[in-house]
């Protein structure tokens, strides 16, 4: 067979050779060690948790090591195609802090010497390697219809090994002159590569995050170019990564069967493989069992949510690593204010079944992050949020922006912060006692606070509290007005002799606390005080004791 005129034959149009691209695309001028890697989203404009758990991943990978981290889009099934996806997706990558070094950096916009980074842009470039690969006798058109196909998929339900190879590889010996013939009547062909795998042999790499894999070298003739010249995911992946210079390609573990394919083309090709980083993905308990993070049956699977929700990126971040190195939170615990930047992120530490996603722990990490927030951040973050999402919040906020700082402030800034927001959408109910629009009586009591002890001592306080008391004035107020209401202001004598008195001074200040927020337990009382005004703070007052005297 003359492969050099079959090539020319199927590939007339393509004048380049895989030369013109080796030099179009040099290896990189990077330092010893540094690592590129990169985000390869088919634009379908949905961001699933795991990809961005994945891109994470890789964009550590790379800056961590001072490489580069790109973003290529695989846009090659013009069918999956949604307009407006990548700036989506690249809006949500933004959002928590992984901008690409170069790529697709906008839609519509590269950035970078190896552009172009849209998969639908680079035809010509597979299709010179294709047309190499004919050329050595390494690849061949295949004629076989839809229907033939679906004859041999149905012969071949017993068989172990699938697809086109050995007996089924009808076309693999077709002369040059039928080849011509068919291709004269008009015939569709797909370009496939003469797999030079041995069944008996095994494919061998070590993983960066599973280890040492063994599997049956592939057999194969896969497709590597479609009936209309556009590469399949397997041959564009091995042309890309090896041009762009990838270095590792961290990617979702679904594809680690396809890997003793990808390997066997970077060989045909003639290229050196990367390293790969096969990431498990999140897995969600589920009557006991796992199952994988589903974006039809978790809401949380969109990062979407995350922003709805109002869990500020920094917590997503750290969250991500939690699930990503489990020594993570001991670094966390050991450098309770470094970015996590600094933390030695580990490839090899990564989870190799796939870690769980735990809303109570994203939940918890995330109380952490925000208690160590100064107000302003709070303030600012938790408006930009409200504007978005929750425009009664943002309208509160507006009233008075100093205000409801002072607001997010209480219990904050000190050696013991307080964690009730665990994300934005928790605030409106957080601080709804602070504004009247919001705020809901609830007159229940706990402990030895009665209706009967309320009225007494409502009837006291509403008379003694005066809101430019500093701390302990305000306090000692509190307990001087115990014994007239029968407590003591001490709480140990009242344990060591209960029945001498109805309640102590917790219990009055719990009754002014209900009195004033409608809840048993609240930040800091004082501030909340002085945070009310003196107007809202005796209508408040009043209306309890009207209360507890008809309850009574
Ligand atoms: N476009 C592929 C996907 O979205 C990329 C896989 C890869 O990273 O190589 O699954």
């Amino acid at each position: 067979m003359d492969y050099k005129a079959l090539a020319q034959t199927l590939f007339p149009h393509i004048d380049k050779t895989p030369d013109y691209w080796e030099e179009k695309y040099p290896p990189r001028n990077l330092k010893e060690g540094a690592r590129v890697t990169r985000f390869a989203p088919s634009p379908t404009g949905f961001l699933h948790f795991g990809n961005l758990f994945t891109c994470l991943v890789s964009y550590r990978t790379a800056k961590d090591t001072d490489g580069v981290f790109y973003v290529r889009v695989e846009d090659t099934d013009q069918k999956r195609k949604v307009d407006g996806a990548i700036e989506v997706m690249l809006k949500g990558l933004s959002v928590y802090g992984i901008v690409p070094d170069e790529g697709v950096i906008a839609e519509g916009t590269e950035s970078g010497d190896y552009a172009p980074y849209y998969q639908s842009a680079r035809k010509e470039i597979y299709q010179t390697y294709a047309k190499s690969l004919v050329e050595q006798g390494l690849a061949y058109p295949c004629f076989m219809t839809p229907e033939e196909l679906d004859e041999i998929r149905a012969a071949q339900e017993n068989e172990s090994i699938k697809g086109i190879w050995g007996k089924w590889a009808k076309h693999r010996d077709l002369s040059f002159d039928e080849i011509c013939a068919r291709i004269e009547r008009g015939e569709a062909w797909t370009l496939r590569l003469k797999s030079p795998g041995d069944m008996e042999k095994k494919c061998y790499f070590d993983d960066m995050i599973k280890g040492k894999i063994e599997m049956p070298e592939n057999v194969q003739d896969v497709v590597i170019l479609k009936s209309d010249g556009i590469p399949t995911y397997h041959f564009a992946h091995a042309i890309d990564d090896h041009l762009m210079r990838t270095t590792h390609v961290v990617r979702g573990d679904e594809w680690i069967s396809s890997a003793p394919i990808h390997l066997q083309l970077f060989r045909v090709l003639g290229f050196k493989p990367p390293k790969y980083a096969h990431v498990a993905p999140i897995m969600k308990e589920e009557n006991g069992g796992k199952r994988k993070l589903s974006k039809r049956k978790d809401p949380e699977a969109a990062v979407t949510y995350y922003a709805e929700e109002g869990f500020p990126s920094e917590s997503v971040n750290e969250y991500m690593l939690t699930l990503a190195n489990s020594n993570f939170e001991d670094w966390r615990r050991m450098n309770q204010t470094e970015p996590v930047e600094k933390f030695p992120f580990n490839l090899k530490k990564m989870s190799v079944s796939g870690a769980l996603f735990d809303m109570v722990k994203l939940t918890d990490v995330s109380k952490n992050v925000i208690c160590k927030m100064n107000a302003e951040k709070v303030f600012d973050l938790s408006y930009a949020w409200a504007k978005e999402y929750c425009p009664a919040l943002a309208a509160l906020y507006e009233k008075d922006t100093a205000r409801a700082t002072a607001i997010l402030n209480i219990d904050r800034e000190n050696k013991k912060p307080r964690k009730d927001i665990a994300k934005w959408s928790d605030i409106p109910d957080y601080i709804s006692y602070m504004y009247d629009e919001t705020f809901e009586p609830c007159y229940e009591l706990t402990g030895n606070a009665t209706p009967a002890l309320a009225v007494k001592v409502l009837e006291q306080y509403i008379d003694c509290v005066n809101l430019d008391d500093d701390k302990d004035t305000w306090f000692s107020r509190m307990k001087e007005l115990c014994p007239a209401v029968g407590c003591t202001p001490n709480v140990k004598e009242y344990k060591q002799n209960p029945d001498a008195f109805d309640g102590h001074v917790g219990d009055v200040s719990t009754i002014i606390r209900v009195a004033l927020t409608g809840r048993t337990n609240t930040p800091d009382l004082y501030s909340i005080t002085a945070l009310l005004g003196a107007e809202t703070v005796k209508t408040r007052l009043t209306n309890a004791l009207t209360h507890y005297k008809e309850e009574f």
